[in-house]
């Protein structure tokens, strides 16, 4: 038989395979992954970086400040040298638009990598099981613990097990706290039992969901918790390349036999390696896109290296679209609607976001004009009217300033010092009042500018325009 029928003949059978009912573990068993190397494990391994990096960052400090601090009290987010102030709290939407694009993008391009790859739910799930498999054994040694019953050595593998599950999850609260106070002082009021009970509650609520949903749920998780893995449909086509067994290679499956050589079966052995290593159970082989798949890729590892043994090509089960594994042409990405759509507004968002921080202001500066009276008429023919302004300092030293007016000649400010000293990060309101002839107005109600600039630096300012009212004429 010629290799194009046998693949004909084998793809006749993909349909039925994509119509058998997945097999999804609705938490009624625990399992147990066999751990394998590979490819795709050690780009997760690499991932774990990024976390521990997540741990450590609040306990990092340049100068003496803590680099990043979500200082909520003081209505301040520090971020590696940046202060942002509430004012500037729009380019947070920008973020997080980024944040949802790139989530999105990534999902349309390789479906759920970021679930496989980054998840914080899936990374902790790693450490722990890790943990669990050095201190219980190979996943026939943890079954068979699972089934004893409570003796010491029993008692022992698991005090210790979830001591240091305890340990990470601890660490896990304390540096999800640290981001929101002064990472140091925290540590010493844990210490001392002096925290505040916004840190007791932090520290609590993540020490149990880590250990809860870390230890115990798992990829239950994935299936009950998560909404994206509910919407992932949505992004998903036939173009993303998500791990796909390749039933045209693979079917009509067979275990190997010693001597004998079926050149009527496929590649795949049956020797249910792709499924052992599975992290939430699936057999990749009745479908590629299944609810349990993260798609982590550790199926791939461990067909790969079936594989190689044997003496195959590897990727019997790969990275590869739908469309690809039916024989058509992958699309370039960038000729994909929904890939340059989401391409488009992360691109907006990066440039809204580098504008914001390239023009937060060291100053604030806003001006309420007094509405009762409008104005006042002096014994003198004078007219008087009265504001009140707010300056905020967002720098992080304190700064003297000094407020001028200009648009009403001959006016004058009255009421205010000539040197203004602003504390850092404190809106400071003045109630002032600008007296001017009416000869020197243009009109009824002309426009007046309020400036403040610094004294050392008068690079260092900001202008508001508001009105200054007189009778009509
Ligand atoms: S089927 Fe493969 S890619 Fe999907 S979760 Fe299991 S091991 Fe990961
Ligand atoms: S690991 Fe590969 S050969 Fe083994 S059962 Fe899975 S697909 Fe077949």
């Amino acid at each position: 038989m010629s290799e194009q029928n046998k693949s004909n003949q084998r793809s006749e059978g993909l349909g039925e395979l994509y119509e058998e009912s997945h097999h999804v573990n609705v938490g009624g068993e625990t399992i147990h992954a066999k751990r394998m190397g590979g490819r795709f494990r050690q780009y997760k391994d690499l991932v774990w970086l990024f976390w521990i990096g997540y741990l450590v960052l609040p306990f990092l400090r340049v100068n003496g400040e803590q680099i990043v601090l979500f200082d909520i009290p003081a209505r301040q987010f520090h971020f590696f040298g940046a202060t942002i102030y509430p004012q500037d709290i729009w380019m947070l939407s920008f973020v997080l638009v980024l944040l949802a694009m790139m989530l999105f993008g990534i999902t349309a391009i390789a479906g759920r990598v970021f679930c496989g790859f980054f998840c914080f739910q899936t990374v902790w799930t790693d450490w722990f099981v890790w943990i669990e498999e050095k201190i219980e054994g190979t996943p026939r040694q943890r079954r068979k613990l699972d089934e004893s019953s409570w003796n010491s050595e029993k008692i022992t593998k698991r005090g210790t097990k979830y001591a240091i599950w305890s340990l990470i999850s601890l660490v896990t609260g304390i540096s999800f706290a640290a981001y929101f106070m002064d990472s140091y002082e925290l540590l010493k009021d844990l210490v001392t039992f002096d925290a505040h009970i916004a840190a007791w509650t932090t520290l609590i609520l993540f020490f149990l969901g880590t250990f809860i949903l870390a230890g115990f749920m798992r990829e239950q998780v994935c299936f009950w918790l998560c909404p994206y893995a509910r919407i992932q449909s949505v992004m998903v086509d036939r173009d993303s390349i998500i791990p796909s067994y390749d039933i045209a290679r693979g079917e009509p499956r067979g275990k190997l036999k010693k001597g004998v050589n079926d050149d009527r079966k496929g590649d795949c052995v049956d020797c249910n390696q792709c499924v052992v290593v599975c992290p939430t159970g699936v057999d990749i082989r009745e479908s590629a896109l299944q609810e349990g798949c993260i798609m982590c890729g550790l199926c791939v590892d461990a067909c790969d290296t079936v594989m190689e043994k044997i003496g195959k090509p590897k990727e019997l089960i790969r990275y590869a679209s739908d469309n690809e594994m039916q024989g058509q042409a992958q699309p370039a990405l960038l000729k994909r609607p929904r890939v340059i759509i989401y391409l488009a507004i992360s691109l907006a968002s990066i440039l809204a976001i580098i504008y914001g921080l390239a023009s937060i202001p060291a100053l604030e500066l806003h001006v309420v004009h007094e509405r009762q009276p409008l104005y006042v008429k002096m014994s003198d023919g004078s007219i008087q009217n009265t504001y009140t302004i707010k300056i905020l300092n967002k720098l992080p030293e304190a700064l003297d300033v000094k407020v001028t007016i200009e648009g009403v000649a001959g006016a004058d400010i009255i009421d205010l010092p000539d040197v203004l000293t602003l504390d850092t990060a404190k809106v400071v309101p003045y109630t002032i009042r600008i007296k001017a002839q009416q000869a020197g107005m243009a009109g009824d109600n002309v426009p007046v500018i309020f400036k403040v600039e610094a004294l050392n630096d008068p690079s260092i300012n900001e202008e508001y325009e508001s009105f200054f009212i007189g009778p009509s004429r």
